[in-house]
């Protein structure tokens, strides 16, 4: 076996921080409460710290432990726009665009007050995330994201890789005014303990296994077969949801994806990238690929495949080594110089999309509050959310943030894209627009 992978870890969780040595106990017998929050996402978290904040008794139910899910598993890479195709969404969406232009970039300045008001230490580097353009074709998609955003309002520095402060792997591309990186890990623990030092009740390793409407109240059966009678309740579970009959049909569309994190490299060798701006990447195919410094020296990369075909109820799932080895074997092209850095490890998780590409909320009649489908730019996205539910259900109105987000839907269309065959056709255009642009002569130049 290649020297480079001889000793990659193939995580179950996260590469960014151990599980937790601690956890808050299960569920037991029969409780109650006013509002309960099934799923410890950093979006459950966020909305039951608000709740219990404004004074509302809530209770949190989680089958595992906070912030095993997508929330500590992601690259760590704050997005203040929204995520999907921005020409697409202007196309499908022109009303809505501006709201959710505005929401995505609340959403990443709210993550910035998270971290300050509860002192979160996530080697925070509000530097600006960049839409990267491998290609003169990517850099002319680059620019007319750009001026999407401007026509609503937001503002992005748009400049080559050289002004951007990237590595010349990227012609140029488009810095947002706000968010940045961090250690996804250690922003997910730290919310933990804000809610467990707050009044909310937390309860771990308590699956939910059903939600039921009963005589005007919620129920909400664990594993064990405790249960939580609620007034209320917030579905927060974003892939993992679809579990329940009470949730909307094709509310999400679950889709794996996987991380891949370096050895640490020596900061000269960092240095001679000329990521001055240590600013995270994400490129501009079809389906994205990131890059991010990290402040142990090392580099994480990933996406670039998406995998769908998911049951119910999702299984814990390790990286599969093949599609580590894709990802890191196109880590070395765009970065030669670095092609001789083993893998450390690498990780997956599950993602949520909705056939809009939006990120959705609402409510099945009304008491059972949901939210959902961040595709992928959940970080700030998902607690933002989730604050905005918790007000709503408190001020009994809802916010124009919440609002943009805000369907009254009772279902969905499936999503076409999340499915086997189009993403493999989708991964396949994005290779064949590789050769192209010419980063395989990159790589045979950088290997003689
Ligand atoms: C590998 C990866 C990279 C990513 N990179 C980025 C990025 O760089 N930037 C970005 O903005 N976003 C990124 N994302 C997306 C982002 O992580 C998510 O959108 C966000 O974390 C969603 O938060 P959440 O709280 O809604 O969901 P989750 O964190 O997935 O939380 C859902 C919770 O529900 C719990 N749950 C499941 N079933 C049940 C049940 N039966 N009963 C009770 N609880 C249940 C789960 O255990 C989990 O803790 C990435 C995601 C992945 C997987």
């Amino acid at each position: 076996m290649n020297a480079k992978f001889k000793n990659v870890e193939y995580a179950t969780f996260t590469g960014w921080i151990d599980p937790p040595t601690e956890l808050a106990p299960s569920l037991r017998g029969i409780q109650e409460c006013d509002v309960a929050v099934v799923g410890g996402g950093v979006g459950g978290m966020a909305t039951a710290l608000r709740l219990a904040q404004r004074g509302v008794d809530v209770v949190l139910l989680e089958p595992e432990f906070c912030g095993y899910g997508a929330s500590s598993r992601n690259g760590g890479q704050i997005a203040s726009a929204p995520g999907g195709d921005l020409r697409m969404l202007r196309v499908l969406s022109p009303k809505k665009l501006p709201g959710m232009v505005r929401f995505a970039d609340n959403a990443a300045h709210y993550v910035d007050g998270l971290i300050e008001d509860h002192k979160i230490d996530c080697d925070y580097d509000a530097n600006g995330m960049v839409w990267a353009a491998v290609s003169p074709i990517q850099m002319f998609r680059v620019k007319t994201l750009a001026a999407i955003l401007r026509k609503v309002g937001v503002d992005g520095q748009v400049g080559t890789a050289k002004e951007i402060g990237i590595p010349e792997a990227f012609v140029g591309g488009m810095r947002e005014r706000r968010g940045g990186m961090l250690n996804r890990g250690k922003l997910s623990r730290g919310v933990r303990r804000a809610l467990l030092d707050s009044s909310a009740r937390v309860f771990e390793k308590s699956r939910v296994i059903d939600v039921q409407r009963r005589g005007g109240k919620v129920v909400m059966t664990t594993s064990s077969g405790a249960e939580l009678i609620a007034n209320r309740v917030v579905l927060s579970t974003n892939a993992y949801s679809g579990e329940w009959d009470i949730i909307p049909k094709h509310l999400s569309t679950p889709s794996w994806i996987i991380e891949v994190e370096t050895e640490p490299i020596a900061p000269e060798r960092i240095a001679a990238l000329g990521w001055t701006s240590r600013s995270g990447v994400v490129t501009q195919h079809q389906i994205m690929e990131n890059f991010r410094l990290t402040a142990r020296n090392t580099i994480v990369f990933g996406v670039r495949r998406l995998e769908s075909g998911a049951n119910y109820p999702l299984q814990p799932r390790s990286p599969d080594p093949g599609m580590m080895r894709e990802l890191a074997d196109n880590f070395y092209k765009r970065f030669p110089s670095l092609s001789d850095v083993p893998i450390a490890r690498c990780w997956g998780g599950w993602i949520s999309f909705s056939s809009s590409w939006t990120t959705v909320a609402g409510r099945v009649g009304d008491n059972v509050y949901y939210s959902a489908s961040c595709n992928g730019h959940g970080l700030a996205q998902a607690p933002y959310l989730g604050s905005l539910i918790a007000d709503n259900i408190v001020d009994g109105k809802r916010s124009a943030d919440l609002e943009s987000v805000w369907e009254e839907k009772a279902g969905y269309a499936p999503s076409p894209a999340i499915n086997p065959l189009v993403l493999r056709a989708v991964w396949l255009f994005d290779r064949v627009s590789d050769l192209f642009n010419g980063s395989r002569r990159r790589a045979r130049l950088a290997a003689h």
